[in-house]
Formats: C-alpha cells, sequence, structure tokens
C-alpha cells in the first residue's frame, strides 16, 4: 500500500506588514492576493491566508480605524529622520503562532506588497519564513515587486520575483512550479486577459477566509485611460477594461446579504469614467435591490464626470467616504501633469455634490504637495481654492514612484538617491523638498489645515 501525503498542494499566501512612519487603515485589503486565493482554490490547491495586517485597533463609525503599531529601529537610510517608525499590523508572535498552528509544512509561499518603501516589512517577514519553512519556494509579487523588480531580485532574499500584471500568470506560474494540473487548464493564458478570467469563472476575492468580515474592497474596473505623469496605474495595468455593472452588484448585494459587510471601499483607479455606462447603471442596480451599505472612495473619483446624476447616486446609494482627485489648482500644473480636471469642472462638481446633499466637511480634495519644482505658493493656492468652493483640501505629500513619466524630473532634483533606495520614495519625508518647498513650509500648511 502506498502513502499519498496529499495530492493537491498547499499554497501559503501572506499579506506582510506595512513599515512606515504613519499608516492608516482605509479599509486596507490584499485585492490581489485575494484574487489569486480564489484562483488557486478553484483549481484545487489547498491554501492559507495570512493577513499580517488584519488587527486593527480604534475601529471608528465606518470600520476604518488605526493599525496596532509596533514601534521598531529606523533603516539605515532613514536615520536622521526626527520621527517614530513602525510596523503596522499583527504582533510578530501572533504571526509565529498562526505558523505553528499550519497543520502541514507549505510546497510555495507567496508574498504580496505594497508601497515600495514598505519593503522592510517584507523582507523581515521573507526572513522568517526562510528560517521556518527551509527549502520552500518563495515567490514575491505586489506593487513594490512590480515597481522595483531590480531591486527586489538583488536584496529580498526570495526564489522568484513575479512581476506580472495578471492573476492568471501567477495560477500558471504556481502551476508550473508544483507540477499540479489545474482543474480548468483552458482559463490560462497564453495572453488571457484578467478581465477575460473574471469574466468567465465570475469568482470573488477569498474574504471569506477572513474570521471576521467587517468591510471588504472591490474593483469594478482594472487600470485607467488617463496618464497622469505622477501616477503608476498605467504601468502596473494593462489597458483598461470594466466588468459587467450586473455582476458587480451581484458580488456587492453577495458581501452585503451573505456576510452581512456594512462597507465597501471602491478600488477602482476609474469608478467614474463614462458613468452612463458603468457607475450609473451600478448603483441604480444597488438602490433599486435595497441594498443599504456604506461605500468609500479612498482611492479618489474623477471629478469631472460628477455631474448632478451622479453626485445624486452617490449619495443616495450611501457613499460616506468621498475623496476627490484634484492635486493642484494651478491650471499650468493641471496640464503638465495630465489634465483629468479644470478649475471650472471641479467648481462644478462641488456644486452638484452640494446639491445632493453632501455638506463641506464630506467632500474630501486631494491636493498633492511636494512635486517636482513646485512652489509652496501653488499649494496655499489650491487649499484656498478648494475652501472657498466649500469642499474639505486634505493634502498628499507626492511620493516619486519609478517608471512614471514624473519619476525622471523627480530624480534630477531630489537631495535623496531616489533612483536606488526606494525607502526614498517615502512621501513623509517630502522627497523633492527644495528652497522653495521646505519641511518647515509643509508643516505649517498642515497645522493651519489642522486649526481650521
Ligand atoms: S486619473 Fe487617477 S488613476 Fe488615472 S492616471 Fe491619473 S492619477 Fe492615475
Amino acid at each position: 500500500m502506498f502513502h499519498v501525503k496529499h495530492i493537491a498542494p498547499h499554497i501559503l499566501l501572506i499579506n506582510p506588514w506595512i513599515t512606515d512612519f504613519s499608516a492608516y487603515n482605509f479599509w486596507i485589503k490584499p485585492l490581489g492576493l485575494l484574487r489569486i486565493t480564489s484562483l488557486l482554490r478553484e483549481n484545487g490547491f489547498r491554501v492559507t491566508l495570512i493577513d499580517c495586517l488584519d488587527f486593527s485597533i480604534k475601529r471608528r463609525k465606518y470600520e476604518d480605524g488605526k493599525f496596532l503599531k509596533t514601534k521598531i529601529d529606523k533603516p539605515h537610510p532613514l536615520k536622521s529622520v526626527p520621527r517614530n517608525y513602525s510596523q503596522y499590523g499583527i504582533p510578530e508572535e501572533m504571526l509565529l503562532k498562526r505558523f505553528s498552528m499550519l497543520e502541514e509544512k507549505p510546497d510555495i509561499i507567496g508574498i504580496t506588497s505594497g508601497m515600495t518603501y514598505w519593503y522592510p516589512g517584507v523582507f523581515k517577514l521573507i526572513e522568517i519564513t526562510k528560517k521556518l519553512f527551509k527549502n520552500v519556494p518563495i515567490i514575491l509579487g505586489g506593487i513594490y515587486a512590480a515597481l522595483c523588480y531590480e531591486h527586489a531580485k538583488k536584496h529580498s532574499g526570495v526564489d522568484i520575483v513575479f512581476n506580472g500584471k495578471e492573476e492568471l500568470e501567477a495560477l500558471k506560474l504556481i502551476s508550473d512550479l508544483t507540477n499540479f494540473e489545474l482543474r480548468t487548464p483552458n482559463s490560462l493564458p497564453a495572453g488571457a486577459s484578467a478581465q477575460a478570467g473574471e469574466l468567465r469563472t465570475n469568482l470573488y476575492p477569498a474574504f471569506d477566509l477572513y474570521p471576521q468580515l467587517d468591510d471588504i474592497c472591490i474593483a469594478t474596473s482594472k487600470g485607467c485611460p488617463f496618464r497622469c505623469t505622477y501616477c503608476a496605474s498605467p504601468f502596473l495595468t494593462k489597458g483598461f477594461s470594466r466588468r459587467d455593472p450586473l455582476k458587480v452588484v451581484d458580488e456587492i448585494d453577495y458581501w452585503a446579504n451573505k456576510y452581512g459587510v456594512n462597507n465597501i471601499a471602491f478600488y477602482d483607479d476609474a469608478l467614474l469614467i463614462e458613468p452612463s455606462k458603468h457607475f450609473i447603471p451600478i448603483m441604480k442596480e444597488v438602490i433599486r435591490r435595497g441594498i443599504s451599505c456604506n461605500f468609500h472612495t479612498p482611492n479618489a473619483i474623477h471629478i469631472r464626470e460628477i455631474d448632478e446624476q451622479v453626485a445624486d447616486l452617490l449619495f443616495r446609494s450611501g457613499f460616506k467616504t468621498i475623496r476627490l482627485g484634484f492635486e493642484t489648482s494651478n491650471e499650468a500644473t493641471q496640464i503638465e501633469t495630465g489634465g483629468k480636471v479644470d478649475n471650472q469642472e471641479f467648481r462644478q462638481a462641488i456644486n452638484n455634490l452640494k446639491k445632493a446633499g453632501y455638506s463641506t466637511e464630506e467632500i474630501g480634495v486631494y491636493i498633492m504637495v511636494g512635486l517636482p519644482g513646485q512652489r509652496v505658493g501653488e499649494a496655499r493656492e489650491a487649499i484656498a481654492f478648494v475652501k472657498e468652493t466649500g469642499a474639505n483640501p486634505m493634502l498628499v505629500e507626492y511620493s516619486p514612484i519609478p517608471h512614471t513619466p514624473l519619476f525622471e524630473k523627480a530624480r534630477k532634483m531630489s537631495q535623496f538617491d531616489i533612483e536606488n533606495e526606494p525607502l526614498f520614495h517615502n512621501n513623509s519625508i517630502l522627497p523633492c523638498q527644495w528652497d522653495g518647498f521646505t519641511m518647515a513650509d509643509n508643516r505649517r500648511l498642515k497645522e493651519g489645515l489642522r486649526r481650521k
């Protein structure tokens, strides 16, 4: 008699800690990793998911909140920054306990990654897993791996750095590495698009693996038709595609009614583009089915598309957190950086949102500060402009992102070696500070907003 230990390979997937000067849980979930989890399960793999960020404290009304943080030593390149540096998420002992509870050693470990400058948390996790699970191949994917591929290959210590753009490619990679035959082999590339995969399988991300599910995120589209010079969306995602509006509503319905989820964050880069074909039918159907949820747009939505009907649907369907990607009121900068909106369109959108029922406090407007060569006066003007229209300005410090058109300009003017050290992409250090826009200027702007 022969003994088969197991047939289906066991894949351990992990979302690592954040390491930073600050971090806040705006409904953060590793959506790509959760989609891969679903694909693997559908194809017969056994999957264990560990989300190191699934440990928030001080939950607020809409389930956003602070992460548990553990103060850690600053990485050497950031030593001179006069702020505490922390690891956000579950305590290390808890992670080790989760590992010790695994019934079986994994056959493959897949680790995702977020912002480029969060790599110390990723590397620490890799170090721990390598020690515990000797000789188990580790694949590193996610945003850092895609944007800083060479850095990750050189320094991460993993076996494979995955910089594919589609989840189906990850499935194919794991299938090849484990020599495990897929149940749905016809779902695989050559060249199959994620959208095609989604339409065929209609799989939902594996949120059901969370022990307690209060909030989820959803992506109704992939990519963005704009090409803003500071944004990595065009590099990270091939083209622009959207899901069938009714299937999107089915998914919202599923999580809201089967799992009692009350808060859903839209992760789309371009939720509102051509609203008559997408956003409007989705939200009309949400209202028609009587789905009651709080919706949030932490990634910002396109201002130009907010006409009276869209504003009204945002309000009536339950969007509680509205964030608009305005960035600047300087018309030359607007055009230079991609032309996604102008001041007239912005005013009109704010009027429409107010008419629909939103208060000033509820309309959060992102203003990007510290762009290469930007003067503090430009940021002051943008703040004043947003206030005057009756919305709530929120400052976002510019982070230089590799493979974006603006990166080269940032590299030339930054006092930090942003080309070779991703830690210097951290927006908290104001990577493109200069005499015309200093850290002190930035502090004063922020204090001014807090005093309002
Ligand atoms: S519109 Fe938004 S998502 Fe699209 S490229 Fe510009 S910043 Fe990126």
